[in-house]
């Protein structure tokens, strides 16, 4: 069978047919275009064939392949993991934003699935002690082979523990510059839901699913001042339609500074505010450039 065939039969988007050439039989585009009359061999016909089927299933493209760009790195991700979305890179560009330089941090994720958050910073953030908690154990074996793949031997390692939360912390963890999570937030009726049967449900929906998918957000809230340094911020992912009620839970546990960001798309997608330093307001933060006023 040539390319021509084979692609014109597979009954898939082209970029995903693409992408299972160029990473299943090492063909790229461009020989896609100038060889449309080259032959697949058998193996690489039979991959393509057994991959193609699962996308038809509906499986991401990174289950299939096996692994997801996120923030410039290459993640390996399985069924255990949600697939990183280029829209979480703004939790990432928000800490770095505030924490370049010749900073060592204290920063936490939390629900850290593949490490795709935690471990763009350790890579940007050369001093950080980045900490990382997960409630699935086998999520946590995919953050740790993502930190052997990803980490130079010489840093620091991630801290990657497995709990509930904020319980998942020993006695003796810091307390942080910055805290940060990508939680459960889709809601228990939310019709996207089918669309995403092939990812953990836990990482959607959280262990008590509820009805307006804020749980583990209000949990987060709740018991993040304990754990931040004055002045420390906390960073949390959520639905196109929770900003304002992640607004709300911010600014009633007393934590200042509240604000949303947008995400590339334009939609409001992280909900972010400070433990009160005593003393700095944003005006002077975004004036210096600086989130870390202790
Ligand atoms: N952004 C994901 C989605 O709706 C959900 C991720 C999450 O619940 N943390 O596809």
């Amino acid at each position: 069978m040539t390319l021509r065939d084979w692609l014109a039969g597979c009954a898939l988007a082209r970029v995903d047919a693409l992408a299972l050439l160029r990473e299943l039989a090492g063909v790229d585009h461009a020989t896609v275009l100038a060889h449309p009359q080259r032959v697949l061999d058998a193996a690489a016909r039979a991959r393509l064939d057994a991959a193609a089927a699962r996308l038809r299933g509906g499986e991401p493209l990174a289950y299939v392949l096996g692994w997801r760009e996120f923030h410039g790195l290459r993640f390996q991700v399985d069924p255990a993991v949600l697939v990183p979305r280029p829209e979480t890179e703004l939790l990432v560009d928000f800490v770095l934003q505030r924490f370049a330089g010749n900073d060592a941090p204290a920063l936490l994720d939390l629900g850290t699935g593949s490490g795709a958050v935690a471990l763009s910073l350790a890579c940007a953030l050369p001093r950080a002690q980045v900490w990382a908690v997960d409630a699935s154990e086998a999520a946590l074996r995919v953050a740790r082979a993502n930190a052997r793949a990803l980490l130079p031997p010489a840093r620091a390692p991630l801290r990657l523990l497995r709990g509930d939360w904020f319980a998942a912390l020993p006695d003796d963890a810091p307390r942080f510059d910055c805290i940060v999570a990508n939680p459960p937030y889709v809601a228990a009726g939310d019709p996207h839901l089918p669309a995403l049967r092939h990812e953990p449900r836990l990482a959607l929906v959280g262990a008590e699913p509820s009805a307006d998918g804020l749980t583990d957000l209000r949990r987060i809230v709740r018991d993040a001042p304990a754990h931040l340094r004055r002045g420390g911020w906390l960073a949390l992912e959520h639905g196109h339609d929770q900003a304002r009620a992640v607004r709300t839970l911010l600014a009633a546990r007393g934590l200042r500074d509240v604000h949303t960001l947008k995400d590339l798309a334009g939609i409001a997608r992280v909900g972010a505010a400070r433990l009160d330093d005593g003393a700095i307001s944003l005006n002077n933060t975004v004036r210096n450039g600086l989130g870390r006023t202790s």
